[in-house]
This record gives C-alpha cells, structure tokens and sequence, in this order.
C-alpha cells in the first residue's frame, strides 16, 4: 500500500532520532495560517518564495487544506522561511493570533464567551493546543482574575525553538477578545532555551468590570451540536467527492485522505473488506508501512483497544455489509472529545456507502446491464439527501432493476408507528395521491420484515381492494430493514402479465439489493437531518433559529393554501440593544437576549413559535391569527410584556421594542416576502419613535425609500453644516420676563427643506448619531450664550436635551465640562433635559451620570413629565432640580374646563419636593393664568413664542420681554 503522501522530505541534519518517517505533529490550520500571512503581505510571489525557502515540495494549496498535516520539522521549517522573507522575527507571533482568532467569530464567541473569562479560556487553549501541535505539552499554572501563567513543555526529541515560543505568545494574547477586552500582554518568564525545565508564558490582560453577570451558559450538548452542524455540510460535499470516483481503490485512498476533514488528528488509517473473502485493503496516514499493518489487525479485532482514548474508531459499515474500520489516532496522552466520536461516525457512514457503490459497479462489471442501475442508484444515494429524497429516487430505480410496471416507496415513521408513502413511480396522479393520504399500520408482513409476493388472490381485504384500486395484479414487497430496525418497503407491481414477476428468480434479490442500499442511504439522511434538526435552534436562548422559523412558516403557508385559514407573522426588534452592548458588554447582552426569549415564550400561546433571527431581531408566528386587529391585540401584550425591567445581575433594565406585524396570506404567500413585509413594518414602527407596532401595508415601501434616503443623508449632515439650533423662550409667570431658554434641533435639509427633530430624531437614536447631535448642539448652545453675554444681554439658563444614549456614554461628563469651559460659561447657566421614562427607568449607570453632570454645577430637568410610570415619588432620590410638566396636562386647561385638579397637583408635589416647576405647551391665557394661580415659576408655549431661529430670539432678548407679552 503506497503512502498517499509519500514526498515527505528528509528531515534537516538535526533530526530527532526515532522520528517516523512521515511523522505529523502541526496540524493543517497552523500551515494554512502561515501561508495566509506570507500571501496577505507579499501576495503569491512571497507564498512561493516562502515555499522555496523552507524547501517545501508541496504546493500552497495542500499547506493550506485543513487535513494536510506537517511533521515537527517541517513546520519549523516554514515558521523560519516566513520569518525570513518577510523580514519579520515576530511573524509567528501573527500566525499564533489569527488561529486563534479565526475561532472568535460571533457563533463561537457565544461558546468562548460561556466559559466564563479569559484565564477560563486559557486553561482550554492550553488543553487543546497539543491537538494542533503534538510535541508541545501545555498547562494552566495558575489562573487570576487578571493574569495567567500559561506552562508548555517540549516532548523529548523535539527541540524548542524561538520562534515557537513567539507562536505560543500570538496564540496566548487573544484570549481576552470573546470577553470584550482588548487582546493580554504576554511574556515569557521562563524558557526551556535559556535553560529553564520549561517555558512559562505569563498573559495579563484587564480585569473585566467587577459587576459583570455571570455569562449565558451553554450546555456542552449545545456547543458541540453547533460543531456538529457545521461539519455536516462539508461531509455532503465529501461525499460527492466520494463516490465520484469508479473504483474501490480510489474511493479507499479518498476516504483517508478526507477523514483528516472528519476529525483532526496527525495519523488515519482505514482498513476494510470488500468482501467476506477479499484480502485486507488498508490505507493510512501517517504511519510507517510496516506499524500500519499492526495497527490495521489490532483494528480488525472484535473490541479494538483505544489506548485511553488517544485512538477514535468507527465502523464502515452498511446495511450491505460490514466492511472495517476507520481510526484516526494521536500520540498517546492525548484523547478526542466527545463531538469528535459522532464525526468520525458519520463520516465512517457515508464512507461505507461510498464503498457500497463502488462494490456494487465492481459487482455490475460481472454481471448484466440491469446492475448498471443498481451501482447508478447507489452513487446517487451516498450523497445523501433527505429521505424523502432517497425514497424518491429508489422509486426511479426499480423499473430499471426489475421488469415491472409501478413502483411505490413507502417510510415507516416510528413516531406515529405508521407507513406512509413517499415516493411512487408509473403510477397515475389521482391514484398516487390518494396512496400519499393513507397511513398502513404495521402488518405481519411488516413485522416478519421478509420480502413477500401478492397478487389479487389475496385473503387479506385491505390489500386486495388497495390491489385493485391501484390496477396492480400481482406485487412483489421488500421491506427496507437496517439493524433490524425496519425503515420502509419498496415494491415493484405489474398491471399485466403477472408472470414477469413470479418467474424470474432475480426480481426479489434485486429488488432486496435495493432496499440494502437504500436502507444505508436512509439511516445517513435520518442521521443528518436529525443533527440539521438539531441545529434548527438558536445558541443563545434555545429558541428556534431563523432556519427553522422559515420552515415553520412554510407549513403555515401550505397549510392556509389548503384550508384558507390565515396567520400572522412578527418581526420584533429591540430598540437600541446594540447600546447594552456596547456599554455592558456581551455577557450582559446574551443574558438580556435569554430573558426576552423566556418572557415571548411565556406571553405567546404554546401553538406559536417564537424563533430568534439573529442579533437582537425576534420573530412570532401566530397560527390561525388573520385579522389585523387581533394582531395589533397580541402585539400590544408582547410590547408591554418587554417593557417590564429586566434583572440582570445587580442592574435593573429597560428596553422597549418595536413590532412589525405581516398577515398571511394577504402580506405575501411567501416565506421571504413575509419576513420583508414584516420588517418594514417594524421599521415604520420604529420611525414612529413612541409607536410600539406597526402593521405592513403596500404603502409603507415608498415610506421606507424615503426614510432610508433620509438617514444616509443625515449621516452628511453634520459634516455639511445643515444642523441648527432654535430657540424658545421660557417666560416668569410673576413678571413676564424671559428666564431661560430651550435650545432645540434643527434640519435644514437640502431637498426637504426644514426638518423637525420629530421626523430625523428617532433615527439619529437608532444609528447612533444623536450622541454626536447632541454634543454639537450643546456647544453651540454654549458658544450661543456666551455671546449673548458677551453682547451685554441679560443672563439666561439655557436647557439642551439630552437622549438616552448620551446618557450611556461615558464620554458625556467630559463633553458637558469641555463645552461650558470652551466657552467660558458658568455651570450654573446650562440646564440638561432628560425626559421622565429615561430617569424613571433609573439605571445605575444613568443616575450616576447624572450625579456627576450635576457635580460639575449644571441643573437637571425631567423632560415630559407625567407621560413615564415613574410618579413623582421616585423623583426624591433623583438628582434633579426642575419638572417640565409634560405639555398634554397643560393642554387640559380650557375655557370649558377650567379646572385641572392633576395638573394643580403635581404642581404642589414638585414644590413640595423643592422643585422649580417648568409647564410646557402654554398656548392660551387661560392655561398660563391657571399655572400661575397653582405657582409655577416658568412657562413655554407657543403663546410666549414658538421656536425660533438666533436672530429672532436674539430680538426677543433685547426686548427682554417675549413677542406676546402675558398680560
Ligand atoms: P421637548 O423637549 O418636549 O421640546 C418641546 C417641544 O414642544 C418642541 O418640539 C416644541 O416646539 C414643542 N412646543 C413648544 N411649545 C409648544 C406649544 O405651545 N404647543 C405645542 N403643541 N408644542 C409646543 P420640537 O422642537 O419639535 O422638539 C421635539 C422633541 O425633540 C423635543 O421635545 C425633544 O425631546 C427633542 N429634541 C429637540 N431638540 C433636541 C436635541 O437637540 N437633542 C435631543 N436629544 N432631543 C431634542
Ligand atoms: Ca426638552
Ligand atoms: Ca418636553
């Protein structure tokens, strides 16, 4: 048996005694990343210097497969030539952090994430790096909050270099990443090449902040599903690859060469039996000829020895036949993960099947034509489908195999212990559907599992009226048995003749061949669509994932296509989420994410499903809701639902939501449309600002263009200088003299003309862009008053908004400190709005941004109050100085209602707290004379004056008194 990479070269001069030869210690990842490195700086002209170099003879693309293993001295070799060309001692450094970086994408992430902080994580890179490099032992020493001492031993005959350590440096400073942190500092206290019994790399990072909760845990069974799933696709590619090829040798040496896809290891080795009495075929990697023999025997045993876990086994074997084995083996110490044992099984499956149809074209090659269709179906088989797939294509094949007329396939469903038919063939369309609608309970034919022959004679009732009403005289029936677990039956029928089938001896042991082969195909697409199954749903809440929502969905729709019964689909984001993660981190966000999905889950009906899409997106369907109204109903529920606080730890937080709502089938009859329809709508919701859901309609589209014009425009406009400010006044009720002022934003678009901040302010929110906004208009503000002052006008307190991101940016306080002192304007003069649902949320982080705004001197304002839940009580912990009473109580005093007994109320409650009392909207004397007569000091309104840009308001000034004067 030839080795099937055998240019292993010699190793250099110092080469370790008692290397095998074709030794392989550095896994294909390490390679893959020093090619990568090499051509990202140098592009292909440096990849085949490096090549050179390191007197490499295979080319970029095998170093660059994740099954092609290196020895010890070959990767040394590479790390020094990558070194060398480009001019760089720490290029190793590099390789080490994009290994280890290439795993914290978002999904794997989450799974780092769940082992709790970085020295956590280091303990597991210690233990799976030999996996990737097997000379090297490693070891957490010890392990702090904010450092680790990270051990790596040499195995004796493989010398450690410098460039190793400066590997392990790049691997060792990544760990911090998934937490949020940025990457530790590492270095190396002792080495094994200055003598030292070992190296000791110590890896400090920043200590995460101390009230950080505790990470969504993800069960191992999770993670290693999500492995799993991901591995399945490349195993379907495999297997075209597989049984692409005619004969047996070259399917044999391919599934070696792939297992190295299957599971990581340096060493593989197949051995298998086409036949009961064939010689043994093995094929290995990385083994010396003459070990694998050993090894292939000790494999051939009944139990085969796994040397404590360092050898993983699985069977190749078929419902045809027991062919061998299949191993991937470490050096001993070193053991396989649990995940790793279903990989290599699958993989063994779908190399069984490869085996099986190239067996079957050996056999067809003796034999007649008909085989021909035999090995066809068996190639088509091994790249497994679903099984409705398997049955379809069986169905196809039996008219080619056995002379018949009809052919039908039907799957036995364990669940419901029913046979269904899935598949049929020559049969006329009427016919075949009412064949679908029938559910056969097990017959004792079934349960014999032997084939059996039929035809109208039959006693049995059921069959011989099934017989006639199908125009079959005569049938053969072969169950599809694995493991002696039935699967199935296939049958070939005939509408004449009946002899074709009683007398040729071949039908029955073709058609068993059939069902052989396809009962290995089956138990495969059980298996994957079982794992696919499993990989429907979502890591971090358990909820249904976005995949099987969309299959969800399209039952719903096939299901209203034949009952005409409606439903209605959500999409539901979480406003301004990415804020909790930006400030609180990840962990907090996960957490966030699970408790939503558990209040959804205990909102929503058992029958709908819940499913997260990603990110902070959630979806609902709702069976048999098709009235828009309802909808709204449930959306409603949902809204408030989420707008109770969240625990999160110690921290108290909440979020609101924004609800999109698409009815079925009249939003879209498809799976995509829908989600679209759904989504625009959550995004009309969302631009609506206060509005909490939204239900699609055509119309929203043009809206949608519009808006998302608008925020790519308002991106420019800061930096195009299209932002104002305006000015209202805010008026003494005792003597009528302008007091203060509110600064408020402005668009001047180029197109639209002047925009209010109620048509760009949400999605400055969304996009993040209020806090730059915001900060421009408060220096403006500030710069504003200061030349007010400087003209010799009266000095005014100025207030400027502030939204709730600003809030959670720790950058505020500065800001605010940077602009009064820009300006030179005193604390005192500048008053910040902050409007009552933000305060009455009362987060740590807001309160304690608010302590410190007010420890610079400035005064504070809760902004619309009386629209939040929050109720004056909880205003007296607040560090605030003044109430903006919310203009819809103002605007209850009218001339037919002169009296407004709440609006006296708060009135009295905020003095009592010792409150400067601000009343917004005044638009009629009426209302401002009932505010004075109850002793509110200010007054804002359209009847003192309406925003106005700084010449006008600089007029007001110099008058001192407002355009209307209160008389
Ligand atoms: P707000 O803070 O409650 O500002 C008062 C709003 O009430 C202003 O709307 C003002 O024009 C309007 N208003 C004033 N007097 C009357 C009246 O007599 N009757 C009626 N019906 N309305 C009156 P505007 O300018 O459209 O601002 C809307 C909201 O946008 C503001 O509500 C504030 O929350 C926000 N906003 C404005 N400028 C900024 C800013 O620079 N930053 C931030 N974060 N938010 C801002
Ligand atoms: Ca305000
Ligand atoms: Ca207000």
């Amino acid at each position: 048996m030839v080795e099937p990479q055998s240019q292993l070269l010699a190793p250099p001069s110092e080469d370790a005694p008692g290397e095998q030869a074709g030794a392989r210690h550095i896994s294909g990842s390490t390679t893959w990343n020093i090619v990568n490195l090499v051509r990202r700086r140098l592009g292909e002209d440096g990849v085949r210097r490096l090549l050179e170099v390191a007197g490499e003879s295979r080319r970029a693309s095998e170093l660059e497969d994740d099954a092609t293993w290196s020895s010890f001295w070959q990767g040394k070799a590479l790390f020094e030539a990558a070194a060398e060309v480009l001019d760089d001692p720490h290029a190793p450094r590099h390789v080490g952090a994009s290994i280890a970086r290439a795993d914290m994408t978002s999904e794997v992430a989450a799974l780092l994430r769940s082992l709790g902080s970085p020295g956590e994580l280091l303990r597991s890179i210690a233990q799976v790096a030999p996996k990737f490099c097997t000379v090297v032992k490693m070891e957490a020493l010890e392990i702090g909050a904010a450092h680790a001492l990270i051990g790596a031993v040499s195995v004796e005959g493989y010398p450690r270099y410098e460039l190793l350590c400066d590997f392990t440096i790049g691997l060792l400073s990544q760990a911090p990443l998934p937490f949020d942190l940025p990457p530790a500092t590492v270095t190396e206290e002792q080495c094994e090449l200055r003598g030292d019994p070992r190296c000791v790399f110590r890896v400090v990072w920043e200590q995460e902040q101390a009230d950080r909760v505790a990470p969504a845990q993800l069960s191992n069974e999770a993670t290693e599903l999500a492995v799993l799933a991901a591995r399945v696709e490349t195993f379907q590619a495999t297997a075209a690859d597989l049984v692409s090829a005619d004969d047996v040798a070259t399917v044999l040496s391919r599934i070696t060469a792939r297992a190295g896809l299957a599971v990581r290891a340096p060493r593989h080795l197949l051995v298998v039996q086409t036949t009961p009495d064939a010689p043994l075929h093995i094929h290995h990697q990385g083994f010396r000829d003459e070990d694998a023999k050993q090894v292939a025997s000790e494999l051939m045993g009944d139990a085969p020895d796994d040397h404590g876990g360092s050898r993983l086994i699985a069977d190749v074997a078929s419902a045809r036949r027991r062919y061998g084995r299949l191993a991937a083996v470490y050096d001993e110490g070193i053991t396989f993960l649990p995940t790793e044992h279903l990989q290599l099984a699958v993989y063994a499956r779908l190399a069984a099947a490869a085996l099986d149809s190239a067996t079957a074209l050996e056999e067809s090659r003796a034999q007649a034509a008909s085989a021909r269709a035999l090995f066809d179906l068996a190639r088509a088989l091994a790249n497994v489908g679903t099984s409705d797939d398997v049955a379809g294509r069986l169905a196809t094949a039996v008219p080619a195999v056995v002379d018949c007329d009809t052919s039908v396939v039907g799957l036995w469903d364990g669940e419901s212990a029913v046979l269904r038919v899935a598949a049929c063939t020559g049969v006329a369309p009427d016919v075949e559907d009412r064949l679908r609608a029938m559910a056969v309970r097990l017959s004792a034919m079934l349960e014999r599992q032997e084939p059996q022959f039929l035809d109208v004679s039959t006693t049995d009732e059921f069959l011989r009226d099934l017989l006639s009403a199908t125009g079959v005289i005569a049938t053969v029936v072969v169950p599809i048995v694995s493991n002696g677990e039935l699967l199935g039956v296939v049958n070939a029928a005939v509408t004449h003749n009946p002899e074709r089938l009683r007398a040729a001896g071949h039908v029955l042991e073709r058609l068993t061949s059939l069902a052989d082969i396809a009962a290995t195909a089956l138990q495969n697409s059980r298996l994957v669509e079982h794992i696919r199954h499993q990989a429907m749903y979502d890591l971090i809440t358990g909820l249904p994932n976005k995949r099987m929502l969309e299959d969800r969905v399209a039952a719903a729709l096939a299901q209203s296509e034949r009952t005409g019964n409606g439903f209605t689909l959500f999409f539901l984001d979480l406003d301004r989420f990415k804020n909790v993660n930006d400030t609180l981190g990840h962990a907090v966000g996960d957490q966030l994410l699970k408790q939503v999905a558990q209040r959804l889950l205990a909102t929503l009906r058992e029958e709908d499903t819940v499913a997260r899409l990603g990110g902070d997106e959630f979806a609902v369907l709702l069976p048999r809701i098709e009235s828009v109204d309802v909808a709204t109903v449930i959306a409603d529920k949902v809204w408030a639902a989420l707008q109770e606080p969240f625990l999160l730890g110690s921290q108290q937080l909440f979020i609101t939501s924004s609800i999109g709502l698409a009815v079925a089938p009249h939003d879209g009859d498809h799976y995509d449309t829908l989600l679209k329809h759904a989504d625009i709508a959550m995004y009309r919701a969302k631009q609506q600002g206060r509005n909490r859901y939204a239900a699609y309609s055509p119309s929203l589209h043009e809206d949608l263009s519009y808006l998302l014009k608008l925020e790519s425009d308002l991106h420019g406009a800061l930096a195009g200088d299209q932002l104002r400010i305006y000015f209202q006044p805010q008026v003494s009720l005792v003597d009528g003299e302008v007091a203060g002022v509110e600064v408020l934003v402005r668009w001047e678009h180029p197109q639209h003309g002047l925009l209010g901040p109620d048509s760009f302010l949400s999605i400055a929110e969304e996009t993040g862009l209020i806090v730059e906004i915001d900060a421009w208009v408060l220096r403006e503000a500030c710069s504003q008053a200061r030349r007010w002052l400087d003209d010799g006008l009266p000095p005014l307190r100025v207030g400027v908004n502030l939204s709730t991101r600003d809030l959670h940016d720790p950058a505020l306080v500065d800001a605010v400190a940077t602009s009064l002192g820009r300006s030179r304007l005193e604390a005192a003069r500048l008053q910040l709005e902050v409007t009552e649902r933000v305060v009455g949320a009362g987060s740590d982080q807001v309160l304690d941004a608010m302590s410190r705004l007010r420890g610079l001197g400035v005064s504070l304002a809760v902004d619309d109050f009386g629209t939040g839940s929050s109720g004056l009580s909880s205003l007296r912990n607040c560090p605030v100085d003044t109430l903006k009473i919310d203009k819809t109580f103002v605007q209850e005093v009218t001339s037919d209602q002169p009296d407004v007994p709440l609006l006296a109320a708060m009135i009295g409650l905020a003095r009592d707290l010792g409150l400067s009392v601000v009343a917004e909207g005044v638009e009629s004397t009426e209302q401002a004379d009932f505010l004075r007569r109850h002793g509110c000091d200010l007054a804002q309104g359209y009847l003192f004056g309406r925003p106005m840009d700084v010449e006008h308001f600089t007029d007001v000034l110099r008058r001192r008194v407002p355009p209307r004067r209160f008389a």
